[in-house]
């Protein structure tokens, strides 16, 4: 039918072209066998263009059919009668507004064609879209939520419908959704509850709302948009507009979400994604309970890629591990890249042993077959993997570093394997890469405060030696009781164990080895901490908030280092 549509439009200009022709002719050009032939040219197009879909088209062709009527008339006229002269005149003066218009007509149809064969094509974009998506109607009247429910089942999105705001709820802490349709008017509480649930959680915060309301009254709509909703539609609404604007609202959020959240050389989560996204899986974990892993993957001498064929080779490596992991993880698994050669996943529903199953067997289908080729060219490698499940009381950076530490024990003995962090590896903070140089010093920096940590790592990076961070008073013991420490950044308010009760712990245990300097930063600022930290042995108090300069002055003190 489109074909047939799309020629249509073709012949069309042909006739369209002969029939301007005809009328433009002059005086000599108005025989009779031009009239006959322009009444049939008229009168087909309106025959035909109806069936072809182009209404307007076939009305305008009517009209002209009527101003050429007259060459049926049996007796007929001869070109040579002046009355045949001027009822041709009169037929071209008076239809060339109509033959204008068909022009226009014609070629807005063909803009439309355009437009539908496009559509198309994003329908096709949107099969993948639709298929991909999950979506949440919410609306107490059961027949037009029933209704809607099935429509969109059938366009291939995976649709839930709750018929009041605690159901809702239930299933928005339950499921990940793509887009949310929202009735105002429920019983017992109204649609208003739920914009507050959905605004404030971080993780909800970002899926597109929509509002189906009764009301069209324009302080609701305002309202709603205030509130953070994304569109606003008023019943009763035509099923194929609700449809199109959750697909147009769905699109752009998946671009942006593209643009925002996905690596660009792999299309997998990037790290901002990750550390979102892992936060959000543990708040789940923690109101519905099950087992949760991690697992982080090195590629295995991945540096002699680049070196023996080049960044291209490397990069096409990289896209291939991506798509095979991808292709072999659950749709529930998080697949992000964490660094240049890196990969984490969140696995969740995944036991420790099951998530070490999982990736050994995707670390043997790169034995079994390359993950790039190039120019005929095959490229295979290996990794190395660390899982890790989830215990109560983890934070995420301890996750990831006991993930990435069984990862590093995999690496040292020996590669191409994926090790489960079984709490008997070595816990260190250190791992190779900062492993300490002979003779350099060693700064801890124990604070809870990455953002804190991050920045004073950047400063002092210049002098001459190795840090070691600890998010709290507990880490903090445990490095400076299993390795040499010259000097201790320690804050004073920390969670489990502060910088005090970590002093206060080395002395009762006699554990305070005999070269370590503390530097205690608080935001107290006390008295009585000064001088509880004096008698623990603190030797340079500095009060949140202090100066970059000052303390590096400090640190290069107590380090013996010259200014
Ligand atoms: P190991 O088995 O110990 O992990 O050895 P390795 O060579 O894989 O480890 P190393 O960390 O020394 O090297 C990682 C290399 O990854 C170095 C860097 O050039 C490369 N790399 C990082 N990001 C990219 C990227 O986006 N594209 C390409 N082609 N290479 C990258
Ligand atoms: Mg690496
Ligand atoms: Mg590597």
């Amino acid at each position: 039918m489109k074909e047939g549509r799309k020629r249509y439009i073709a012949e069309l200009r042909k006739q369209l072209a002969t029939l301007q022709e005809l009328c433009a002719g002059a005086e000599a050009g108005m025989t009779r066998d031009a009239a006959v032939q322009l009444y049939r040219l008229v009168h087909t197009l309106r025959g035909s263009a109806p069936m072809f879909g182009f209404m307007r088209i076939g009305e305008i062709a009517d009209k002209l059919v009527r101003q050429w009527e007259w060459t049926q008339a049996q007796e007929g006229l001869s070109s040579a009668d002046m009355e045949f002269l001027n009822r041709f005149k009169l037929a071209v003066s008076e239809g060339d507004a109509l033959v204008r218009q068909l022009s226009v007509e014609l070629d807005i149809y063909n803009q439309e064609l355009d437009l539908d064969e496009k559509r198309e094509q994003a329908a096709m974009a949107g099969t993948a879209l639709s298929s991909g998506s999950r979506l949440l109607i919410i609306d107490d009247d059961e027949a037009l939520r029933s209704y809607l429910v099935r429509r969109l089942i059938l366009e291939g999105y995976q649709v839930d419908g709750a018929s009041d705001v605690a159901e809702a709820q239930k299933l928005l802490r339950q499921f990940t959704y793509d887009l949310i349709t929202l009735d105002l008017m429920m019983h017992p509480q109204s649609g208003y509850e739920l914009f507050a649930f959905v605004k404030e959680d971080p993780t909800l915060k970002w899926v597109p709302l929509v509002v189906l309301s009764g009301r069209s009254d324009v302080h609701d709509k305002v309202r709603c948009f205030y509130l953070g909703a994304d569109d606003y539609m008023t019943k009763p609404f035509q099923y194929e507009e609700l449809s199109a604007r959750i697909y147009s609202l769905l699109k752009r959020t998946k671009d942006f979400e593209r643009m925002a959240f996905r690596d660009p050389l792999t299309g997998v989560y990037n790290r901002r994604f990750f550390d979102h996204q892992i936060q959000a899986e543990l708040q789940r974990i923690q109101r519905y309970p099950s087992p949760i892993s991690l697992a982080f993957i090195d590629i295995d001498r991945f540096k002699s890629i680049n070196d023996t064929h080049g960044h291209h080779i490397g990069d096409l490596v990289l896209q291939g591990l991506a798509h095979l992991l991808q292709h072999h993880l659950r749709e529930t698994d998080v697949l992000a890249r964490f660094g240049g050669e890196e990969f984490v996943i969140v696995l969740p529903g995944s036991s420790g042993d099951h998530a070490q199953k999982t990736i050994e067997s995707i670390l043997r289908q790169t034995h079994a077959g390359p993950v790039a080729q190039h120019e005929g060219e095959a490229y295979r490698i290996t990794f190395s993997a660390g899982v890790c499940e989830w215990t109560e009381g983890m934070t995420v950076a301890e996750w990831i570093k006991r993930a990435d530490n069984a990862m590093y024990t995999a690496k040292q003995s020996g590669r191409d394997r994926v090790i489960l962090y079984t709490g008997q590896l070595s816990d260190s903070l250190s791992d190779a890469s900062s492993a300490p140089e002979p003779g350099a010093k060693t700064v801890l920096i124990a604070d809870d405060d990455r953002i804190l940590r991050s920045i004073l790592v950047s400063k002092l990076q210049h002098l001459p030696v190795t840090f070691v961070e600890a998010e709290d008073g507990e880490e903090a013991y445990r490095v400076v009781t299993t390795q040499s420490v010259d000097v201790c950044i320690l804050d004073g308010v920390m969670p489990r164990l502060d910088g005090l009760g970590m002093l206060n712990r080395l002395h009762t245990n006699n554990m305070m080895p005999s070269g370590l300097q503390v530097l205690m930063l608080s935001g107290r600022g006390r008295e009585e901490d000064m001088s509880k930290g004096a008698q623990l042995g603190v030797n340079v108090y500095m009060s949140k908030p202090f100066s970059m300069l000052e303390l590096e002055f400090k640190v290069k003190q107590m380090l013996g280092l010259p200014d």
